[in-house]
């Protein structure tokens, strides 16, 4: 006899992950997950195989991770006891918001990334959100600050999937009247330098600044991500992350990538040329693209049907994220290899 089963309301009305259709076509652009068009250099992986070699694979990493935790304090120049670090990091985020929006509210400025819905969902904290307006979809600053009364504010910026930035001068506002604000900032490096709030962080004030090594650092196979916060809240957070969260190989070779800044710099350099480059195919083509400081298009491209656009494209090899459940009429393009941004290009401009 099956027995009913209670399952938490908000977690049984959270849609399934369901991979998508098998689809016939061979794709020769993958953008639809803004991962870095070149992959770890090969000098690198071989010298990750090679440490792992040397390691005990039968024992647990070290305890808290005291060696990854001082290489990324050393390389954001802040001190390793404000280090959170994660399996991504989404798991920091969803720590974080347990901690301090558990039974409470999250207040988001949508469309932004899909995944804090249910990371709210899990952390049993509500959504309140703020929607983005205008061709750059900017933050309703006095909505959002009026709303972040209500709850714990958690922007994205640059934001995904729109691609633009929070205003230092509002980040500071918001810091100076809600009791904490979280910071999402996966692609600050893909931004102006002045768009990095990382120094806040020192500023006396509770912010918890989130960042990964998916995107800038090519290492989105491996799952290495950060919560950077005053030593007093990153202790908190560090309660709701499951011990040894981070295995040997992500470890290994975050200490590696960490090791070679100037090896991710330079990929990061050649995104954003490319990006301003393709902005501006797209503009001049008549297609609609907002700002972006990421490694990604919020585009609409001309016409109305960016679904039926989105599946033409990948008829021809091309692959882009649908967001028109988000936002009317959007599609998100992952910025790839000049060859992969040229077969969007030219793919799109059959279709649309
Ligand atoms: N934040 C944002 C805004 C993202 O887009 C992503 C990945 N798509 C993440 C966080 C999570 O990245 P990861 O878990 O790979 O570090």
């Amino acid at each position: 006899m099956t027995k009913a089963i209670r399952v938490r309301p908000e977690i049984r009305a959270l849609r399934a992950y369901t991979p998508g259709v098998e689809e016939p076509f061979e794709i020769r652009a993958k953008l639809d997950f803004n991962e870095s068009p070149d992959d770890v250099p090969e000098e690198i992986r071989a010298e990750v195989l090679e440490r792992l070699k040397a390691r005990r694979w039968g024992h647990y990493p070290e305890f808290g991770a005291p060696r990854l935790k001082k290489a990324i304090a050393a390389s954001i120049g802040r001190s390793p006891d404000e280090i959170v670090v994660g399996n991504g990091s989404g798991e920091t985020i969803l720590a974080a918001v347990s901690v301090f929006a558990g039974g409470g509210s999250l207040v988001l400025a949508p469309p932004t990334f899909s995944l804090y819905g249910q990371i709210a969902a899990i952390g049993s904290a509500r959504v309140v959100t703020v929607p983005r307006e205008g061709p750059d979809f900017l933050v309703d600053e006095a909505a959002y600050l009026a709303a972040a009364n209500s709850g714990v504010p958690l922007l994205c910026s640059p934001n995904n999937p729109t691609g633009g930035v929070s205003s230092r001068a509002f980040v500071e506002e918001l810091l100076d009247t809600t009791p904490v604000v979280l910071l999402d900032q996966a692609y600050v490096e893909f931004a102006a330098r002045a768009d990095d709030f990382m120094d806040l962080v020192g500023s006396g004030r509770n912010v918890v600044v989130f960042r990964t090594l998916s995107k800038a650092y090519a290492a989105a196979g491996f799952r290495i991500g950060y919560a950077v916060a005053p030593p007093d809240l990153a202790r908190e957070i560090d309660k709701a992350v499951l011990p040894f969260n981070v295995d040997l190989a992500a470890e290994e070779l975050a200490l590696a990538l960490l090791a070679r800044p100037e090896s991710a710099r330079a990929r990061v350099a050649s995104v954003v040329e490319e990006r301003e480059r393709v902005a501006g195919t797209l503009r001049r083509a008549g297609h609609a693209v907002a700002s972006s400081s990421a490694n990604f298009l919020f585009v609409k491209p001309r016409g109305s049907d960016a679904a039926g656009v989105r599946r033409a494209l990948l008829e021809r090899g091309v692959l882009v994220r649908d967001m028109t459940a988000a936002a009317e009429g959007r599609l998100r393009v992952t910025i790839g290899t000049p060859t992969e941004n040229d077969l969007f290009l030219s793919a799109l401009q059959e279709v649309s």
